[in-house]
């Protein structure tokens, strides 16, 4: 069941996927940027881990929101407001239910998805976040977590061959071809440990 729990899980294992992959997403962050997207989202998550404990909430719309807010204030770069965004409007697409069903979690996850978009102003093939978050939520129909993390991974290592339109890697312009965005990584990391709480 899908209840605050499942959405407790979701993020500690979040957070421990970056932990384990912080050096890796900063390596990327250093082909294209400023070589700090681990540690930003490690910063983040961490504030995530250390907020669910104390005072742990009583539905996953709450979970997600008090995520959300944590990575909005303790994240300086751009991935922490994108990220908070997505995870605070999806927690509040879900509203205050008990337990939510899989096609609830799909509808909120699309809302949040969309709030970053706009936030952001890009669209899928801008070699951003969305280029793995837009074909997980695509592909997760009515709570195929499997093909959701296997589509973000495609999306991710799709963003190899563009150029980045949006973000710090932009200001590269053709440079930006030839690398994977370190930011649909990560949301791929994300959507990983969905399926893996899913199972
Ligand atoms: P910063 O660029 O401020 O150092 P990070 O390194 O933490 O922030 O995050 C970089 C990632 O943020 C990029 O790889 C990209 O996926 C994502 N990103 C940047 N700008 C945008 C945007 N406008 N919309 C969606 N995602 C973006
Ligand atoms: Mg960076
Ligand atoms: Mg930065």
């Amino acid at each position: 069941v899908l209840d605050a729990e499942f959405f407790r899980r979701w993020m500690l294992a979040t957070a421990a996927v970056v932990d384990r992959e912080a050096a890796r997403l900063t390596e990327l962050d250093s082909a294209i940027g400023d070589a700090d997207h681990g540690a930003n989202l490690q910063r983040g998550f961490t504030a995530v881990r250390a907020a669910l404990e104390a005072e742990p909430p009583q539905t996953p719309g709450a979970v997600l929101v008090l995520a959300g807010r944590q990575l909005i204030s303790k994240v300086g770069g751009a991935s922490g407001p994108l990220y908070g965004t997505l995870l605070r409007g999806t927690g509040k697409a879900l509203g205050d239910d008990a337990e939510v069903t899989d096609a609830a979690l799909r509808a909120a996850l699309d809302e949040g998805v969309g709030a970053v978009a706009k936030l952001g102003g890009a669209a899928p093939g801008d070699k951003t976040m969305l280029d793995a978050l837009v074909p997980a939520v695509a592909a997760l129909g009515d709570g195929d977590y499997g093909a959701a993390r296997a589509a973000a991974e495609k999306g991710a290592e799709d963003t190899v061959p563009l150029q980045a339109r949006k973000g710090r890697a932009s200001y590269l312009g053709e440079r930006s071809i030839g690398h994977r965005d370190p930011g649909a990584t990560s949301s791929a990391l994300l959507v990983g440990a969905l399926a893996e709480t899913a199972e």
